[in-house]
């Protein structure tokens, strides 16, 4: 990853542009920079920021990319910029449950239908298209970790005159690249592998330069810029995104092989083995989830590792698990089977997390 931001004394790191807004001497030069886009005010435009949305922009291939105060934030500016009321849109399932909640509670109040169509079903996807404005899929699917059909759906999506946007957090501009295969915009929580430390929560949008600037309204006046020490962070982040999910992959792949031999597991969901992984998928990344026996296998083997903190998201440096019962919102939307588990692979040694597993499993057996 190259910095692009300016350079002062040659600094490896960039600099951090800690201020709301930047004076100028005459009213000329003012005019100059609006007129220009240069910065003037921290809720239009960073420099810090600006170097992190260049290094996404790269990263995914797209012409420019504008940075949020988290990945709901970009999620939901995107989704205002391209609709109206008395629009529908088309919508995969499973998508992260705030997603998910965004689409059924506060579009829908605004008068925007989203019509819900398991990922894998392509035909289907292609029958609710015509009529829609706008097409949004996530890749691989939040919980299940199914991978849409990018490119066929795009194909009909654009056949109908409607937009793809396509959240593609798992996949952080390494592991796939959806505007290769046909999405309009991608979006990114720039909190899980972006971050990967646990201690930023961000949003970001990357595609074509005429798109990124429609979000710029609702960016604007809603307010939710990025704030140029967690753009910092981020920057810092990206330098070790490949080797993290590098690692992160190791670790989750042994795991889903250890599962897959268990006979306390009834199912694993691991996105390698999707029939579309090869096409859309270089290789999968930290997360697997399982489906135990009920709800109090669940919460027993949550309980039961030592090396597994009980949390949400993902993407950091530590371990998580998940039962999705436990989350209202997940439950309440998909009503998955109790027993469903969702973990995150950390940096932590395999061999500690996985002897974790086999502990914990045991118990429960
Ligand atoms: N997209 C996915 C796939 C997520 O898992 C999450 C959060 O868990 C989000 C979007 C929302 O991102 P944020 O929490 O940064 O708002």
């Amino acid at each position: 990853m190259e910095d692009s931001g300016p350079n002062f004394l040659g600094e490896a790191a960039p600099a951090i542009f800690q201020t709301s807004l930047f004076g100028f001497d005459t009213v000329e030069a003012f005019e100059r920079a609006v007129r220009e886009g240069a910065p003037y005010y921290t809720r239009g435009k960073n420099p810090t920021v600006a170097v992190f949305e260049k290094a996404v922009a790269e990263l995914e291939g797209a012409e420019a990319a504008l940075a949020f105060s988290s990945g709901m934030g970009a999620i939901a500016a995107a989704l205002l910029a391209f609709l109206q009321p008395g629009d529908r849109m088309v919508a995969n399932r499973p998508v992260y449950a705030g997603t998910h909640a965004l689409l059924t509670g506060l579009l829908k109040r605004y008068g925007i239908e989203t019509t819900f169509v398991e990922t894998k079903d392509t035909e289907r996807m292609r029958e609710t298209i015509p009529g829609a404005r706008l097409v949004y899929l996530e890749s691989p699917s939040s919980y299940t970790f199914e991978i849409p059909d990018l490119a066929a759906i795009a194909e009909a999506a654009h056949a109908e005159g409607a937009l793809v946007l396509i959240d593609a957090t798992y996949t952080a501009g390494v592991l796939s690249k959806p505007l290769r295969h046909g999405a309009d915009l991608v979006l990114h929580s720039a909190t899980k592998y972006f971050s990967g430390h646990s201690d930023v929560v961000a949003g970001v949008a990357a595609g074509r330069a005429e798109l990124v600037r429609a979000l710029r309204e609702p960016y604007m006046l809603l307010g939710a810029k990025l704030a140029p020490f967690e753009a910092w962070l981020l920057v810092r982040g990206l330098r070790t995104l490949e080797l993290r999910l590098a690692r992160h992959r190791e670790t989750a792949a042994q795991a889903a092989a250890l599962f897959k031999g268990h006979p306390s597991v009834r199912r694993v969901y691991w996105a390698e083995d999707d029939p579309l992984s090869k096409q859309y998928l270089k290789q999968g990344a930290s997360l697997v989830s399982i489906e135990l026996a009920d709800e109090a296998a669940a919460r027993a083997f949550a309980d039961g590792l030592q090396y597994f903190k009980v949390g949400v998201s993902w993407g950091g440096h530590e371990s998580l698990v998940l039962p999705l019962f436990a989350q209202p919102r997940i439950a309440r939307a998909y009503g998955f089977p109790k027993g469903m588990v969702r973990l995150h692979f950390g940096l932590e040694p395999a061999e500690r997390l996985l002897a974790d597993l086999r502990d914990a499993l045991s118990r429960i057996s």
